[in-house]
């Protein structure tokens, strides 16, 4: 079976060709990248209107597969912003209708947790998901994905983009802020703020901006930032183990590509005796490979829907969507045990 998979929730355009063992037989992507400042949704949906026609050819190139080969149609249907959403949905509308091939609506917050979890072999780790909207916490509920902790205002990945900008830098800021991190030798106190098992962000923001202003090297706030906002996140995923008795954890999201972030939750990990798995950065970020994963796996669990009734769904969340191909993966004694 090989499903193609549209994933289109922000600034990527992707096309991703995957089989019944998780392999990836292509992956298109093309990320949009403002001029200046941050993404405008319409622009960025203008970029992937104009650019997913050619990732679907070049994946079906790329994998030497024709629509004959392909058994099903997924697409993210949410959260993400509505104008982009639209743009992928309706791609997969038109090759679903087309080839005459069932249509699956797919979470993205799911399908960063699917595809880490195909690739790790873990069979219920606990999903550290980092990225430009989200940052949650993620584990197995009964029926369903459970957010266990989140950020009460910006996703991480949002908050390193704006400071960065602010700091006189371009879009993505978080691989940028990494290289000038490097740089820093100098620990800056900042705000810490956990709440229970959520963070948030903007108050970060505030005070790294004013220690800028105050003559702070760019450096130095960027070792700070991400030691600070790094261990927020290290800490929150901490404590739901802990919570769940949970062993392993996956990392997910464009942010999860951090050298640091990666380091930390995985000392963090195995010094609980542990397994912490990364996927590679191109599963990590934004792709239409675990878009098709996820929609292999609800194809399977007979979850398609009729075009008429696959609108999109900008504020999907997680713990919204059931995951049938998963029910019955654990039992109620495992849970609690
Ligand atoms: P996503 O929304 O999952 O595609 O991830 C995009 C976000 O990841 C953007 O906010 C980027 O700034 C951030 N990002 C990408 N690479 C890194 C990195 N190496 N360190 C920190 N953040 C990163
Ligand atoms: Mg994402």
């Amino acid at each position: 079976m090989v499903v193609l998979g549209i994933e289109s929730t922000a600034h990527t355009a992707s096309v991703g060709l995957i089989d019944e063992g998780a392999r990836v037989l292509a992956l298109a992507s093309d990320m949009y990248r403002p001029p200046a400042g941050g993404i405008h949704p319409r622009e960025a949906a203008n970029h992937h209107v104009d650019r997913l026609p050619g990732l679907v050819a070049q994946a079906l190139a790329e994998a030497k597969v024709g629509p004959g080969d392909i058994e099903a149609i997924a697409f993210a249907q949410g959260p993400g912003l509505g104008p982009c959403l639209r743009a992928g949905a309706t791609v997969a509308r038109t090759l679903a209708l087309l080839w005459r091939r069932p249509l699956v609506p797919v979470n993205h917050c799911v399908a960063h947790i699917e595809i880490a979890r195909a690739l790790s072999g873990l069979d219920d780790p606990m999903l550290l998901y980092a990225s430009g909207g989200n940052t949650q916490v993620i584990a197995w509920g009964t029926d369903r994905y459970r957010v266990l902790g989140e950020t009460l205002d910006v996703g991480i990945g949002n908050f390193l983009d704006k400071l960065w900008i602010a700091m006189g830098g371009v879009f993505p800021g978080g691989p940028a802020l990494e290289a000038e991190a490097k740089r820093g030798t100098t620990l800056v106190p900042l705000p810490y703020s956990v709440h229970g098992m959520d963070v948030a962000f903007s108050g970060l923001l505030t005070a790294t901006l004013a220690q800028r202003a105050r003559g702070v090297s760019r450096e130095d706030l960027a070792y700070s930032v991400e030691v600070t906002a790094y261990s927020m996140l290290t800490e929150i995923t901490e404590r739901a183990l802990a919570h769940r008795r949970k062993g392993s954890v996956v990392l997910g999201g464009g942010v999860a590509c951090n050298g640091r972030l990666r380091e930390m939750v995985r000392a963090m990990v195995e010094g609980r005796g542990g397994t912490a798995f990364a996927p590679p950065k191109s599963l990590c970020v934004d792709n239409g490979a675990m878009i098709a994963w996820t929609g292999l796996l609800a194809h399977r669990a007979g979850r398609s829907v009729a075009v008429e009734r696959s609108g999109v769904e900008p504020r999907q969340r997680t713990d919204q969507v059931p995951a049938p191909w998963r029910t019955g993966a654990i039992t109620p004694r495992a849970v609690a045990a």
